[in-house]
């Protein structure tokens, strides 16, 4: 059996920033691409023509970017991803380290 006292609650975490750029105002269009990767070659060549401008701040095509975050569920015990499972008494619990689940607020 397991000894733990305290209840897990779901926690919602910043797991990663990324940022992402949108290339593809560099490239040839889209409706052009025989396959998505000659898609992803053509992306790969803009990246690298971007890393040129960053170099030399010639180019004048058009480049976003996204900063993402990715959030994700936790169990606030264990910090494990937040997956519910069921005991032998049908009491919820945390699937990863079986730690009882504290209700949930709506
Ligand atoms: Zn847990």
């Amino acid at each position: 059996m397991s000894d733990i006292k305290e209840k897990a609650k779901r926690l919602h975490i910043l797991d990663d920033v990324i940022v992402e750029a949108d290339l593809s105002g560099m490239c040839w269009g889209s409706r052009y691409r025989e396959s998505e990767e000659e898609w992803a070659k053509q992306l790969e060549r803009a990246a690298k023509e971007f890393h040129d401008f960053l170099r030399d701040h010639r180019s004048q095509d058009m480049v976003v970017l996204d900063v993402v975050r990715k959030y994700k569920d936790v169990c606030s015990v264990c910090k494990d991803t937040w997956e519910l499972d069921k005991d032998d008494n049908d009491v919820l619990i945390c699937a990863a380290c079986g730690a009882e689940i504290e209700e949930e607020k709506p």
